[in-house]
C-alpha cells in the first residue's frame, strides 16, 4: 500500500443515535486511515457540537479514536462544518487534531488543492449565510460557549432541525455551491483542483476555468454509507465507498430527500 496517500472525509454527522456510523468511522480510523500520509475531515465531522466542553459518551469515543490515530503518527487535519462550528482549541487537545481555517489552500509538493466544507460557496442562499455570519462571529459564541449545557443543547437541537425545515424548503439550487463562487475560488487560489462536501451530491465536476481544465470533488456523506476519497501526489485519485451491510434502515437525510437523482 503506497503511504502518500491522503484521506479526505466529509459529513459523517456522527451522533449517539447512529451507533453505527461511530462504529464503522472508528474502525475506518483503526484501520486502513492508519497507511495516510495524512487524514482531512472537511466539516461535519459531528451532527451537534455544543462545545468543547461536553463530556456526551459517543462523541467523547470518536475523540478517543482520533487520539490513538494522531497518537499513531498520521497527522489529522478538521475543518468546520455548519453543524460542528463550534469545534476548537479544546477538541484539539483531546484528539490531536488540528482545525483548519475555510477555506485553506493545501499544498503537497506540487499537488495544490482548494478546500472548505462547502457552505461558504452557497452563495444563493441568503438566509444561510447571514446565520453563518452571526454563528462565526468570536462575540456570539463566548456568549453561546458561557450558557449551561442542557442550554446549548436544546438550542443546538432547535437550530437542527430549523435547518432541517430550510433544507426541505429552498430550492435544490439554491442549496447547492453557486458556480461563480466556483469559479471565484479557483481565480483566486489559482488552483485546478477542489475538494469539498457539504451539499451530500457527490460527484467530480469538471469544468474550465482562467487557469485550465478543472475538477470539483464533491465528498458523499455517512448517514447510509462510509465512504472516502484518496488523493495522490500526482492529482491521481480514488473514491472508496465503505458499504455498511449492517445499518439498518438508514437515517433520513433532508438533502438527499431533495435529490433522488444521486441516490445518496
Ligand atoms: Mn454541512
Amino acid at each position: 500500500m503506497r503511504a502518500d496517500r491522503y484521506l479526505f472525509v466529509s459529513d459523517l454527522h456522527l451522533d449517539a443515535t447512529a451507533p453505527e456510523g461511530i462504529a464503522q468511522f472508528i474502525a475506518f480510523l483503526d484501520g486502513e486511515a492508519r497507511t495516510a500520509a495524512a487524514l482531512y475531515i472537511l466539516g461535519d465531522l459531528f451532527e451537534t457540537w455544543v462545545g468543547d466542553d461536553d463530556p456526551e459518551t459517543a462523541r467523547g469515543s470518536v475523540c478517543a479514536a482520533l487520539r490513538r490515530y494522531t497518537a499513531s503518527g498520521v497527522p489529522c487535519f478538521v475543518l468546520r462544518g455548519n453543524r460542528d462550528f463550534l469545534l476548537g482549541a479544546g477538541f484539539e487537545m483531546r484528539t490531536g487534531c488540528k482545525l483548519l481555517p475555510d477555506p485553506v489552500l493545501l499544498e503537497h509538493g506540487p499537488l495544490r488543492v482548494f478546500v472548505t466544507h462547502g457552505d461558504p460557496l452557497c452563495t444563493a442562499d441568503h438566509s444561510y449565510q447571514e446565520f453563518r455570519s452571526m454563528v462565526r462571529n468570536p462575540d456570539w459564541q463566548a456568549r453561546y460557549l458561557r450558557l449551561p449545557l442542557e442550554t446549548r443543547r436544546a438550542l443546538a437541537e432547535a437550530a437542527r432541525r430549523g435547518s432541517q425545515a430550510h433544507t426541505e424548503r429552498q430550492e435544490e439550487q439554491i442549496m447547492d455551491v453557486h458556480p461563480d463562487a466556483v469559479l471565484e475560488a479557483f481565480r483566486v487560489s489559482g488552483t485546478t483542483l477542489m475538494i469539498h462536501g457539504h451539499t451530500h451530491r457527490p460527484a467530480v465536476h469538471t469544468l474550465q476555468t482562467d487557469a485550465g481544465p478543472a475538477k470539483r470533488i464533491v465528498l458523499g456523506d455517512w448517514y447510509g454509507n462510509g465512504s472516502y476519497l484518496v488523493l495522490y501526489p500526482d492529482g491521481q485519485y480514488e473514491i472508496i465507498a465503505l458499504p455498511r451491510p449492517d445499518a439498518g434502515a438508514p437515517r433520513p437525510d433532508p438533502l438527499s430527500a431533495l435529490n433522488p437523482a444521486t441516490g445518496v
